[in-house]
């Protein structure tokens, strides 16, 4: 969605459903001001779908989940990415554009899933089950994807583990994600015990309740979310498999179980469609905002840097799965 030569005046329209009147004025000045950087600089800001709607309908140039970026990421015409989500993103698209000044505006936005695997546990389980390929999903270090054999999103997981041809598979780091691809292949699942801080704390109590508060709704959700809620749900499937359900079958009403600002980007683009909104919000995604994407800008700063031993067998990892 490109934005320049756009100012924040000409862009209110398109967040009016989910930014009130009386906040707009509070972001309009590091809006202009980055749209301005970006043309100066040669630049282009890559947002998730967890990014808040002033970044995502606003100032973004490139917008997706996980799997949408990286692919993006490796056709940027720019001098400069601003990757507006967490550290592993950041990494990605430093290691998918080694010639590019990658830069992450805050550099403690982490993950939850990126936080509970290092790359001595990736080997701890090679040696546990010596031939067994290890898939690890993407919101993971440079480190863990080096030591690892492909990656994989929550978009493609189950076809990576299919196209290994392999009985038994590792998939790390997410044991949700396991589970619910487990469910789905004959090929043998071996987890780790890593969760996504955010989809964790959606149950199946919490679908049923809002089946009785909102009879009729449409539950979609994330396949970080433990296997009963993925259960209860009518579909799951990634942010971007969500959102395309949502612009494909328009359910009269409709609740995400996933970070809540990803129902206020999709509501954007359906205003026909009425989003119940349990809010999970991500603490680390949160951690970017317009003022500190400014400041990046302007600061060139923080630059993503990757050590050349670690990445080139991160970037074989990523590749093999853009591949497929
Ligand atoms: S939503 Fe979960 S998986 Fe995504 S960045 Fe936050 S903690 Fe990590």
């Amino acid at each position: 969605m490109p934005t320049s030569p756009s100012t924040a005046a000409s862009l209110y329209d398109r967040v009016r459903r989910v930014i009130p009147p009386i906040e707009w004025p509070a972001f309009t000045g590091d809006i202009d001001a980055i749209l301005a950087l970006k043309r100066e600089r040669n630049a282009v800001i890559l947002a998730h779908n967890y990014q808040t709607p002033e970044i995502f309908h606003c100032v973004a140039d490139i917008v997706g989940d996980s799997l949408a970026l990286a692919r993006k990421a490796m056709s940027v015409d720019a001098d400069v990415i601003v990757l507006a989500g967490v550290h592993f993103m950041a990494e990605t698209a430093k290691l998918l554009n080694p010639g590019k000044t990658v830069l992450i505006p805050d550099l403690a936005a982490g993950c939850s899933l990126a936080d509970s695997i290092t790359a001595a546990d990736v080997r701890l389980m090679r040696q546990r089950y010596p031939g067994v390929p290890v898939v690890t999903y993407v919101n993971t270090s440079a480190a863990v994807k080096a030591a690892s054999d492909i990656c994989c999103t929550s978009g493609n997981a189950l076809q990576v583990v299919e196209s290994l041809g392999a009985p038994r598979v590792i998939m790390l780091p997410d044991e949700y994600l396991a589970r619910n691809i487990a469910a789905q292949t004959k090929v043998e699942i071996i987890a780790w015990k890593g969760h996504c801080e955010v989809h964790e704390r959606f149950s199946s109590a919490d679908i049923r309740e809002l089946r009785e508060a909102h009879p009729g709704v449409t539950v979609l959700a994330h396949p970080e979310c433990p296997p009963d809620v993925v259960a209860e749900a009518d579909f799951a499937g990634s942010t971007a498999a969500m959102s395309d359900y949502v612009g494909r079958h328009k359910p009269a009403r409709v609740v995400l179980m996933t970070e809540c600002s990803m129902s206020d980007n999709v509501a954007v683009e359906h205003p026909e469609v009425d989003f119940v909104r349990p809010c999970n919000l991500c603490p680390h995604m949160k951690r970017i905002t317009l003022a500190n994407i400014r400041a990046a800008l302007e600061e060139n700063r923080h630059i993503m840097t990757i050590d050349p031993g670690v990445a080139d067998r991160a970037r074989r990892a990523v590749e093999r799965m853009l591949a497929i």
